[in-house]
């Protein structure tokens, strides 16, 4: 579902260049389970980034889902990652006025689907991860776990392939830590392709399969 073929970013500042990704190439097949693991700095959140359709690599070959990301404007990028990818980001970036319903219906309400079918979307997406009894709680009521599950309801709501999670433990103790690791297991299981990305060497031992990254290049 995902091939990057000797991908490179560097990040540009005055006169000064900053090498970050230096020839990555991985391949991750539809409903694998991947933990990309490395120090920080290594450059895990610019290869989410570009593995997300969120920034271009300078140069190399990137094919997600059988289509070409070489080359697209910002437009299509949107589009393809609308459709393709949920994200998961270690601060759970949810909107404090809204509750957790309100929040995962959110992107559905955006796209101009009805409200009452959002709604029940919504509602139905919560019970799966755990927390219908939580629905019509706003963040600050709810623990980080829980808001860290939410946030995961808000990343399938849109039924994406893949879920792409930026250190979602980060901010969790380790019981919490556990039951996200075990909300992914159960959505691997379900079918949906997880990458995570972790420094944590206990959260990548749960994943079926571990890329390192160090110095901007991929170790398995
Ligand atoms: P962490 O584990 O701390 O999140 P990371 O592996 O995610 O680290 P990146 O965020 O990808 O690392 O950053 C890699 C390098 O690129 C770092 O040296 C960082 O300072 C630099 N960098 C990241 N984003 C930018 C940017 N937008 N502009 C300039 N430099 C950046
Ligand atoms: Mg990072």
């Amino acid at each position: 579902i995902i091939l990057m073929k000797d991908i490179y970013k560097s990040y540009k500042m005055g006169k000064q260049t900053l090498p970050v990704l230096n020839g990555i190439s991985i391949k991750i097949k539809r409903g694998e389970f991947v933990a990309i693991l490395g120090p920080s700095g290594s450059g895990k959140s610019t290869l989410m980034n570009i593995i997300g359709c969120i920034d271009v690599a300078d140069s190399g070959e990137y094919i997600l889902a059988g289509k070409n990301i070489n080359s697209r404007n910002e437009d299509e990028l949107a589009f393809i990652r609308n459709r393709e990818i949920g994200f998961v980001f270690q601060k759970f970036n949810l909107l404090p006025k809204f509750t957790a319903v309100q929040n995962v219906e959110l992107p559905l309400l955006l796209r101009g689907v009805k409200r009452t079918d959002a709604h029940e979307r919504a509602l139905k997406i919560l019970e799966g991860v755990g927390l219908s009894d939580r629905a019509n709680h706003k963040p600050i009521e709810l623990s980080g776990g829980q808001q860290q599950r939410v946030s995961i309801a808000r990343a399938l709501i849109g039924e994406p392939d893949i879920l792409l999670a930026d250190e979602p433990t980060g901010n969790l103790d380790s019981k919490s830590s556990k039951e996200i690791i075990d909300l992914f297991i159960k959505l691997n299981n379900e079918g949906h392709t997880i990458i995570l990305i972790t420094h944590d060497l206990n959260v990548a031992s749960k994943a079926k399969k571990v890329l390192h990254i160090m110095d901007g290049q991929i170790y398995s």
